[in-house]
């Protein structure tokens, strides 16, 4: 149900709410934050939007035109759990002040074009995403975050560089086996009660809890499920999620990460995200096709396999992305379609209800933006629906175990961030055409990935380079 402006403001009045939190996602996907005391928001806020200076945002504006609006959603409305004075949480979306319109590198107003161009194609009139995002949890995690720096590290428990174990201080005897974090119960899942409280704090945070595991890697590797909801829920949720998962593990001493593969040989953290096209309350991914999908729906996986290398620069978009994307991890590494096999990149889950009829891409990971990632995927698939991209024949056997000849033919995810950001570079008119992305964001996407990631990534010694070259 809808909330609107009046609600808001009579919940700050019923709950005696004196500071309001604003936040907002910036294009790499990190939320940042304002608050401000009650006094500035009135009903005016929620269409005009509170101003701000956004001049210092990665990827956004240069000082000479810094000035700013954020618009706060009241469907957004929660109390933020995690600041000691009763602070009312809302997250919101860039407009241009001047104008009054969406700022074009905002994020979630990027998500929201998506969705107008959905529902301008007539194709449907909601997208539902239900992404997976997997972490892990460690002890520490030590590393040298000044820029000048060329040499850092991932330390851990375990005295080695790249891995993590579960239990500050011993308890190795419940150490998870190799590959056994798939799931156990204590003792040697040990981080229960902080998943437990990681989703009950989510669900006072608007958000849909279902339920919560320990993942198949040792080191601390966990999931929680939320419902899938529409395009923009399911992007505020996955934020809230992060930010949830993040400040109770602080409070239990621990820290989090959502990087793909932090550890080195064991299972990486993935973002599998479900996705279907709905119109008029009715499932438009169901049908009588390969798997019980509708043409629609393989109409839209060609699509997403079509794009996936350009794709991929925003579903993957960090150097370590692809240091997951590698065969013997359950991970996907070829651009593929099959009921069940989780080998395949996309996958269609058995569903006996046609309501939950959807295709599950396998490929995303939790460092990609969800606004922009579901945006960028949304786009692909409606590309396929117009164009009637066929996805050619289902793969339903074990990718890993095909021939090398068989293999040859299916084409592979990106091997590197820069290959995936070159085919973006090549294939990008099926986000730009649809005046979803403009070609200026585009382009400072590729650039910044490419100054600020890619080449500072290159220049340094890797903690493995010691191990090959220290004493040749
Ligand atoms: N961790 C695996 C990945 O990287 C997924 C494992 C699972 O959820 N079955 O995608
Ligand atoms: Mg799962
Ligand atoms: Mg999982
Ligand atoms: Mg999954």
């Amino acid at each position: 149900e809808e909330k609107t402006p009046q609600d808001v403001l009579k919940m700050i009045q019923d709950e005696n709410i004196e500071l309001i939190d604003l936040k907002f996602v910036d294009p790499l996907g990190t939320w940042q934050h304002l608050t401000v005391h009650k006094s500035l928001i009135e009903e005016e806020s929620f269409s005009e939007g509170v101003a701000f200076d956004g001049s210092s945002i990665r990827g956004w504006k240069s000082i000479h035109e810094s000035d700013m609006a954020m618009r706060p959603d009241p469907n957004t409305a929660w109390i933020d759990p995690f600041m000691a004075d009763k602070t009312l949480s809302l997250i919101c979306t860039i407009l241009e002040p001047r104008t009054g319109e969406l700022y074009d590198r905002c994020p979630r107003a990027i998500a929201q074009k998506a969705l107008d161009f959905l529902q301008a194609a007539n194709l449907g009139d909601t997208a539902f995403f239900g992404p997976e995002a997997e972490f892990f949890i460690f002890d520490d995690v030590r590393f040298d975050q000044t820029e000048n720096k060329s040499y850092y590290y991932v330390d851990s428990a375990e005295g080695r560089w790249n891995s993590g174990r579960e239990e500050a201080g011993g308890n190795l005897g419940y150490k998870p086996r190799y590959k056994e974090g798939y799931f156990p119960v204590s003792p040697t899942d040990s981080l229960q009660d902080m998943r437990s409280e990681m989703l009950l704090t989510m669900a006072k945070c608007g958000v849909v809890i279902e339920k919560h595991h320990h993942e198949v890697a040792t080191g601390g590797q966990c999931e929680l499920g939320f419902r899938f909801a529409p395009l923009i829920k399911a992007a505020d949720d996955l934020m809230t999620y992060k930010y949830v998962i993040k400040n109770v593990a602080k409070k239990y001493g621990k820290t989090v990460t959502f990087m793909p593969k932090p550890i080195f040989n064991d299972n990486g953290s993935g973002m599998h995200t479900h996705q279907s096209i709905w119109k008029e309350g009715q499932p438009l991914f169901a049908g009588d096709r390969y798997a019980g999908l509708s043409q629609m729906a393989l109409h839209y996986i060609g699509g997403i396999l079509k794009h996936a290398p350009a794709l991929l620069a925003f579903t993957n978009p960090s150097t370590n992305s692809y240091k997951r994307l590698v065969p013997g991890f359950e991970a996907p590494v070829n651009l593929a379609y099959s009921q069940g096999n989780r080998s395949a990149s996309v996958r269609i889950p058995i569903a006996s209800n046609p309501k939950a009829k959807r295709l599950e891409f396998r490929c995303p990971d939790a460092t990609a933006n969800p606004y922009l990632a579901f945006a960028a995927m949304l786009c692909a698939g409606i590309d396929g629906i117009k164009n009637e991209i066929d996805p050619g024949d289902p793969l339903d056997v074990d990718i890993y175990e095909l021939s090398p000849e068989e293999l040859a033919k299916v084409p592979s995810t990106p091997g590197s961030l820069l290959e995936a950001l070159q085919a973006l570079e090549d294939d990008h008119s099926f986000l730009t055409s649809t005046g979803v992305f403009t070609e200026d964001f585009i382009t400072n996407w590729i650039t910044y990935k490419i100054d600020k990631e890619i080449n500072p990534m290159r220049l340094r010694p890797h903690p493995y380079e010691f191990a090959l070259y220290y004493d040749v």
